[in-house]
């Protein structure tokens, strides 16, 4: 039975990671500090004995007992609110933990893919964004501490690679969206879900001409897990091209959800992207990969998940106590 061992496990991709690979049959060890992540995310594979868990910050030095045939890095804050509210661990996670994870691996002899980002392009000049575009970020702007530190993730992995000859992989993930994302996470997709469901206006910021394109977790899981067994060292893109204004998404929004609220525009926070679109020609040759989910179907699977939250979830995202399950 191959072991795998994820980062940010508790996360919204980490956990459906975890599902994905439990079901293919991997031994998984999780692990997270639960800054971001939340256990209920991972509540239905505390039984089961392909499953362990660690409570760590990876951006310390990281043990784990046994072999381990690959590893995961998908440990990080991943919306700008929240890496805006804990900056220095979003850096730390990106670099340091980055790090840590290159030296198990290495130490394991094992095989990793790091989780990069659609933001090491920053606020694009190029459009639709290819892997060989260097991108264009602000290092001291508000979203530097994410974007850089993905950018030096990127730089530390080629050089495990190169210098140590280390199997690594490099994903760049552009906007995913699906259950589990956390309501309150500042993201459009949550952040209009819950303004619908509470009975809120919609919240566009700008004048909502930027774009994104939104993929379904489930296809971004199908792309991770045909990268980390293909033999492609360099970074690949995986997204839906699919690409949406935001303006036209929150329209999509009010009829998916029927809500009676109208649109209202807030200020464009600074260093937005203007506009964002994978150029998925890569995943399509290299991992005969392209996504299968719709926006309507996505979006609809979504909003039914994000309907049978508690209603206090809508307002607050409570904690309750996993001690039990949580290996110090
Ligand atoms: N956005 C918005 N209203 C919100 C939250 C976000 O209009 O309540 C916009 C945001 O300014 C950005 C886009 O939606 O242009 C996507 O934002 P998100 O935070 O989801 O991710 P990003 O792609 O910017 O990292």
């Amino acid at each position: 039975m191959p072991r795998i061992l994820i980062t940010g496990a508790a996360g919204f991709l980490g956990s459906h990671l975890c599902d994905r690979f439990i079901r293919e049959g991997y031994e998984v060890v999780g692990m997270d500090n639960l800054i971001t992540g939340d256990l209920r995310n991972l509540e239905h594979l505390f039984p089961l004995k392909e499953f362990s868990f660690y409570h760590h910050d990876v951006s310390m030095f990281v043990h784990v007992p046994g072999a381990l045939d690959y590893i995961l890095h998908f440990a990080s804050p991943a919306s700008p609110i929240d890496y805006l509210k804990i900056p220095i661990q979003t850096l730390k996670v990106g670099s340091l933990g980055t790090h840590n994870c290159l030296g198990l691996a290495k130490a394991k002899g094992a095989r990793i893919l790091v989780a990069s980002t659609s933001e090491v392009y920053g606020d694009p000049t190029v459009h639709p964004q290819t892997e060989e575009y260097w991108g264009n970020v602000n290092p001291v702007g508000p979203r530097g501490v994410y974007d850089e530190a993905k950018r030096f993730q990127e730089a530390m992995t080629m050089a495990y690679h190169t210098y140590h000859g280390l199997q690594t992989r490099i994903i760049r993930i552009f906007n995913t969206y699906g259950p589990r994302m956390r309501l309150n996470d500042g993201r459009v997709l949550p952040a209009f879900i819950g303004q619908a469901l509470r009975g809120e206006d919609l919240t566009v910021f700008g004048d909502g001409s930027q774009t994104r394109s939104f993929c379904y977790v489930d296809d971004l899981v199908e792309g991770i897990y045909r990268l980390l067994h293909s033999d492609y060292p360099y970074p690949v893109n995986i997204g839906n091209p699919d690409e949406i204004t935001i303006a036209q998404f929150a329209e999509e929004i009010i009829k998916l959800t029927g809500t009676k609220q109208k649109i209202v525009y807030k200020p464009l926070p600074k260093d937005d992207p203007t506009q964002r679109q994978p150029d998925i020609s890569k995943a399509r040759k290299i991992l005969g990969w392209e996504p299968k989910v719709s926006r309507a179907e996505g979006l609809k699977i979504t909003y039914d998940a994000f309907r049978q939250l508690p209603q206090e979830a809508l307002y607050k995202q409570e904690h309750r106590d996993f001690g039990h399950y949580v290996r110090k």
